[in-house]
């Protein structure tokens, strides 16, 4: 069986599997083959991919020949369409959002697998790439902050004078918050954050950051640990609040989602309006609609002296570690579904089920085939 890794588009450094993952692949009794220059955005030449023992071809040639695909971003449909009838794609292809993309694999009956669907449970952990991106994602968000200001993130005590630390608030404290916490924190700023849930508040203390209460929050213990839509009423409150503790900070980074909803708007323009000149918002929700209300996806843009960074994507910005991790995760899941080097679909493992869009003309994860219906 072989296995094709594709270069990812423009504007995108990571690769779905680096050189250490190809190793164990074959390990398997597959037959890897890689698309020249997939690794060159991690810095990984086509001759190191070869010395694992992996070939290097064009990439027509990886599309019509390989029995799976591997990528991250996905592939337009009409490479789809290249692609031999019975070969597996996996991907990162927003399934529940590119219904177009979902239609047309379920029409075309492919098999494909969309890794933002690994379901949330301990046993799939080592294979959910939206929790191993955002950690990438969270640090680099704390970067961008302490690289952005006009001004320092530790205190410094120096002969020139004293330098107090600048102040990071943190909205939302899942993976991504809790690594822009850990990360702001160890640069030196004082950090303040929230959640809506309550088992964040003991996480944000354990890391040295300050938690700010919002009494009334609504959490829902069928909703898997995450966070659940709040009333208009309480959301106000947090606006308020955050309206409050907006006008002393230096930098606010923003990660509250809601999974398959759009990002709760928590940063008013009223609030951005009453910011110190200087600081910055770097908003990690700006893709699904933003939790403030002047970010726009993958711009920058500055308003009274306040720079608001809508980020896209930003584990590209780590390629390396982020391959390293994207890799591991899939190699996790590709052992569930590849045995004595051949392709198994054992569609009584939950993972398995949750994780493919469809097969044989069948919407298979649960999530995907609701929202078709
Ligand atoms: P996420 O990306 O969906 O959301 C980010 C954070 O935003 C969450 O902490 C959420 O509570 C918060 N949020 C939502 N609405 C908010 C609001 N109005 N105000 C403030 N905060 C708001 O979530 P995530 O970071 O992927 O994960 C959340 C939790 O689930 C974490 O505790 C994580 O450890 C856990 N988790 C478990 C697994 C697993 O078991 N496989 C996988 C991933 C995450």
């Amino acid at each position: 069986m072989k296995i094709g890794i594709l270069k990812e588009p423009k504007g995108e450094a990571r690769v779905a599997l680096l050189p250490e993952a190809v190793k164990t692949l074959l390990s398997w009794g597959t037959e890897v083959i890689v698309e020249s220059g997939a690794g060159q955005g991690s810095f990984v030449s086509d001759g190191t991919y070869e010395t694992t023992g992996a070939t290097i071809a064009p990439r027509e040639a990886i599309l019509t020949t390989a029995d799976m695909i591997c990528c991250i971003q996905s592939l337009s449909t009409s490479e789809i369409s290249q692609m031999k009838s019975s070969a597996v794609l996996l991907a990162q292809m927003g399934a529940l959002y590119n219904l177009d993309l979902t239609k047309f694999l379920l029409e075309e009956k492919r098999t494909a697998f969309s890794m933002e669907l690994v379901p949330r449970t301990t046993r799939a952990q080592s294979m959910d790439v939206l929790s191993s991106m955002a950690t990438v994602s969270g640090y680099k968000a704390a970067l961008l902050a302490a690289s952005s200001l006009p001004r320092f993130f530790p205190m410094f005590m120096t002969a020139a004078g004293s330098i107090t630390p600048a102040r990071v608030l943190v909205i939302g404290a899942g993976v991504a918050g809790l690594q822009a916490i850990a990360t702001a924190k160890r640069l030196g700023a004082t950090v303040y954050a929230f959640d809506v849930r309550r088992a964040a508040k003991e996480e944000v203390l354990s890391i040295g950051a300050k938690f700010i209460d919002v009494e009334g929050a609504k959490e829902d213990k069928g909703a898997g640990g995450y966070a659940v839509e709040q009333s208009e009423e309480y959301i106000q409150k947090q606006k308020d609040t955050i309206h409050e503790h907006a006008q002393k900070a230096d930098a606010i980074i923003t990660t509250a989602q809601i999974p398959g909803r759009k990002a709760p708007l928590l940063v008013e323009e009223r609030t951005v309006l009453a910011m110190k000149p200087g600081s910055v918002i770097i908003d990690l929700a700006a893709s699904s609609g933003g939790n403030c209300a002047l970010s726009q996806p993958d711009q920058t843009i500055e308003i009274n002296g306040v720079r608001i960074f809508g980020v896209d994507n930003l584990a590209t910005q780590l390629p390396q570690d982020a391959s390293k991790m994207y890799g591991k995760n899939y190699l996790n899941f590709l052992k569930l579904i590849i045995k004595d080097g051949a392709i198994h679909l054992n569609f009584e493992d939950d993972i398995v089920l949750g994780t493919c869009v469809c097969h044989a003309g069948e919407a298979k994860s649960p999530r995907v085939a609701q929202i078709l219906n």
